[in-house]
């Protein structure tokens, strides 16, 4: 543990904050069993119909249900609705934030996009640099976004019970027996349903990869146009300064947001069981120690944001709560893209379907949300991130795969570009990239293959080539 990137988070935070970063910092991955509680007796007079456990993001789906007809609750260790993360999205996905009316279109162009971009950038350390338009460009205010969520989910009815922490859940047929902690909490709470919103602390949160995220709302960077500068008007999608250093690729990114604020990020990716105790505190350190390596200027930390963001390789059994009443959403399904890790844009394609998804729970019906096919592709691709090599001579190795990775994007065209990114790529689209980066590096197929082992190559070969992807292939 770095002593001093913990007092520069409170410096900048504040106790409770880094109160919630050491929380995250002390679990470690992987189903736990959650904690059990006597069960529900018989099918009546539950308190709740829905309770959704954790009011970060998921927030979302609270009046959404509530519309729906339920009686909903919602239950967070902290206080619901006060975000700790600054999102980006294209204009297209954030529409459906207005589709779902949980704001209107003034208030999300007029009040929540605080920024956009004309483009977002790609540059690799020792190689080159890429842009493409309408991807992550628009960058959206998380704090009075979720606030507004707050009010309209108040607005109809849903209870908040804030600083409860839920200690145990015991689900059966009739329903879903909740054990809270908490000063002014009820000890225990029944659900029909409970939606599980605690992202990566969840019990069950057990996807197979992880990537931790440090960082913050910075001001004092310095404006201009070089690489070491940053420009209100562009996003830095991904950006390396150094080859694999400890065994890990790390990847910077930078959103301007309000005028003289930029949000920026240090993270990388990691095998799930790799997490460790301490690791973002001691990412975090790293982040003030190579900042300025990354971005000139003197920087101030404003506001603090960090986590492990789950991801799910599509290669091994993904996260379950395994009873159909608890529905896993967000980062505890990991159903977002392990490549991009974009689990906002994930949250906010699943708005239309959470109805029909507790509806089919309320009868004991497990039914998933849908998810994008490419998933079955970025996986195997993630996990060789994952695993970079170790040997000196190949310290640039990922940079060099990154680059042709997306220069054979970039050549592609802006579409195809911006539909990986958006997770809208088809798989036969998908193998024509792969194919194509293939003759850039001929030995991206045979990285995956001794990274993957035997087993896994041939998951991920039947779920990219199986015969669907194939008949799409040939048209
Ligand atoms: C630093 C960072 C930046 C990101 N930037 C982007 C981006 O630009 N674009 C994008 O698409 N995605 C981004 N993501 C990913 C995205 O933020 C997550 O996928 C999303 O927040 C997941 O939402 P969630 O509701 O599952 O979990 P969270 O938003 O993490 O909320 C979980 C909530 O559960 C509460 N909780 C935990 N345990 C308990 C308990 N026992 N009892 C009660 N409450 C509990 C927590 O206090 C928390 O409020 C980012 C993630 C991080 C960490």
């Amino acid at each position: 543990m770095s002593p001093n990137a913990a007092d520069k988070v409170r410096e900048a935070g504040g106790e409770a904050l880094l109160e919630r970063l050491l929380f995250l910092d002390q679990l470690s991955t992987g189903a736990k069993a959650p904690g059990e509680t006597q069960p529900i007796a018989s099918e009546g007079n539950l308190d709740f119909d829905v309770v959704l456990l954790g009011g970060g993001l998921s927030l979302v789906y609270a009046p959404l249900l509530a519309d729906a007809g339920f009686r909903v609750a919602v239950v967070e260790r902290s206080r619901a609705g006060v975000a700790h993360r600054e999102w980006n999205a294209s204009r297209a996905e954030l529409q459906l934030l207005v589709d779902s009316k949980l704001v209107t279109a003034a208030e999300l162009d007029q009040e929540l996009i605080v920024a956009k971009y004309d483009y977002g950038i790609f540059r690799w350390h020792g190689a080159g640099e890429q842009r493409v338009k309408n991807v992550l460009d628009c960058a959206l205010d998380a704090g009075p976004l979720l606030a507004k969520v707050r009010e309209r989910a108040e607005a109809k009815g849903v209870v908040f019970f804030d600083h409860c922490s839920v200690q145990a859940e015991t689900a059966n047929q009739y329903g879903v027996a909740l054990a809270l902690r908490g000063e002014s909490c009820p000890a225990r709470l029944t659900a029909r349903v409970v939606v599980d919103g605690r992202g990566s602390a969840s019990p069950y949160a057990a996807a197979d990869l992880i990537c931790p995220t440090v960082g913050g709302v910075l001001q004092g960077l310095e404006v201009g146009d070089g690489p070491k500068q940053i420009q209100p008007n562009v996003g830095e999608i991904l950006v390396t300064t150094e080859g694999i250093q400890a065994g890990r690729q790390h990847l910077w990114e930078a959103f301007p947001g309000r005028p003289g604020d930029t949000t920026v990020y240090l993270f990388y990716y990691a095998e799930a069981h790799t997490r460790r105790p301490g690791a973002l505190l001691e990412l975090y350190a790293r982040f003030f120690d190579t900042l300025g390596g990354y971005k000139a200027g003197q920087a101030t930390l404003l506001r603090p944001t960090f986590g492990f963001i789950p991801g799910w390789t599509r290669l091994s059994p993904g996260p379950t709560s395994g009873h159909p009443r608890i529905v896993l959403v967000g980062d505890a399904g990991a159903r977002h893209s392990p490549l991009t890790f974009c689990g906002f844009g994930a949250t906010l394609r699943a708005l239309p379907q959470i109805v029909p998804v507790v509806e089919a729970a309320l009868q004991g019906v497990v039914r998933s949300f849908d998810e994008a096919s490419v998933h079955r592709g970025t996986g195997a691709l993630a996990m060789l991130l994952a695993r970079p090599p170790s040997a000196q001579r190949q310290a640039n190795d990922w940079n060099e795969l990154f680059d042709a990775a997306f220069s054979t994007l970039e050549s592609m065209g802006p579409e195809p570009f911006q539909r990986l990114l958006r997770d809208e790529m088809g798989e036969a689209e998908f193998i024509r990239f792969l194919t194509r980066t293939s003759v850039k590096r001929p030995r991206v197929y045979l990285d995956v293959a001794r990274q993957l082992g035997l087993g896994r190559t041939m998951r991920w070969g039947a779920g990219l080539f199986g015969p669907a992807a194939l008949r799409a292939q040939l048209g």
